[in-house]
């Protein structure tokens, strides 16, 4: 047993524990009937919809219709009203508010959106980093040409820090330097994808600001383990891409947003993304055919390990997820999820995938089972 082990008082369904093959995991502390609802979460403190989706989702309850469009956007005379001395880049830019790249399908969904506690400062970055895409667009993006290039560096842990040592010896005391007016020129061409992880990682700038390191959410965020290095190895090309969107950031993100970024919380931000995300999946529609229309991560929701043959089912309704039972469990059992609708593939492909996009060898005891027969 550890001591200052945080994030033990979840649910009193479960303890959290450490274990020789998984890192931590939870195990049932009592006989738990099949249906009981062991977690629910919706402390998310980063999500985000793929940029393909934006216009089809509401960004409130996550609704979906079949590829049309949200009617609702946020209008100028909608934020007037919730602007503070702080949002001076929104108060003069009001005249020309595209929206700040947010649909809604109703206006209830719309106003409680609105009511959420300083959600104009999200609103503001938004909309500065959809005013620099549009203005951008049609300039020529220098990656277009060399993504081979790109993808094939050389990645190492020394490589990767050296990258970030650099920026912080050599780009962050120039800009820091110079005028605001002047820091514009040094703003990347980026493109969609990138767009949208500067929006996820503002999202989850600003969630962390109620969910800081004295909350249990906060605290199981910090503690998410970091997959930058399997993820950069497998995607050389995402160590640029990190650049371009933490240069934007830094250059563009206002007072409210920036107190607490740099280099650390931004590459914690991406790198315990890559393996700890949930999907936000299209509901009512079967695994096979259910669109994914975005992520968003709950880190006290993290601790499940993953099982081939999980006795916990994951669900959404609107913006909360549910964690149910699908057996009867006993008090001690290894509770699981599963990462990713790939039950139904065969035991090597299965295994791959979780290699690939989880970076582990799978143990639980479908895999060992399959695994013994199959010698
Ligand atoms: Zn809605
Ligand atoms: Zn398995």
């Amino acid at each position: 047993m550890t001591i200052d082990t945080p994030c033990c008082t979840v649910t009193p369904f479960y303890d959290i524990k450490d274990t020789p093959w998984g890192g931590r995991s939870c195990f049932a502390t009592d006989d738990i009937q099949k249906n009981t609802v062991i977690l629910e979460v919706n402390d998310t403190t980063g999500s985000s919809i793929q940029y393909e989706f934006r216009k089809e989702v509401c960004h409130y309850c996550f609704k979906y219709n079949n590829g049309k469009s949200m009617k609702f956007k946020i209008e100028r005379t909608d934020i007037e009203g919730f602007l503070s001395e702080d949002n001076k880049w929104l108060k003069s830019h009001l005249k020309k508010f595209r929206g700040a790249g947010l649909w809604f399908c109703s206006s209830d969904c719309m106003h409680s959106y609105l009511t959420i506690p300083q959600i104009i400062d999200l609103i503001e970055i938004y909309e500065i980093l959809l005013d620099n895409y549009m203005n951008k667009l049609k300039k020529h993006n220098p990656d277009d040409d060399r993504e081979a290039e790109l993808n094939s560096v050389e990645i190492s842990q020394p490589i990767i820090d050296s990258v970030w040592e650099n920026i912080r010896i050599e780009w962050l005391p120039l800009i820091d330097t110079m005028k605001y007016t002047k820091r514009e020129q040094y703003l990347p061409i980026i493109s969609e994808d990138e767009y949208n992880w500067a929006r996820f990682v503002s999202n989850t700038l600003f969630h962390l600001r109620t969910y800081n390191k004295d909350t249990e959410t906060g605290k199981s965020f910090w503690n998410l383990q970091s997959n930058e290095l399997n993820k950069m190895k497998q995607f050389p090309i995402l160590l640029h891409f990190q650049q371009l969107v933490f240069k934007t950031l830094y250059i563009l993100l206002p007072k409210t947003l920036r107190v607490d970024f740099c280099i650390e919380t931004f590459r914690h931000i991406m790198g315990s993304e890559y393996g700890n995300v949930f999907g936000i999946w299209q509901e009512g529609e079967t695994v096979d055919s259910r669109e994914s229309l975005g992520h968003w991560v709950f880190p006290r929701a993290s601790y499940f390990n993953h099982s081939c043959m999980p006795n916990i089912t994951k669900s959404r309704n609107r913006n909360t997820m549910y964690f149910t039972l699908n057996e009867d469990v006993h008090c001690g059992d290894e509770l699981c999820i599963e990462y990713s609708g790939i039950l139904d593939l065969t035991t090597a492909k299965r295994r791959q995938f979780l290699k690939e996009n989880w970076f582990f060898d799978c143990q639980c005891r479908k895999c060992r089972l399959e695994i013994q027969s199959s010698h």
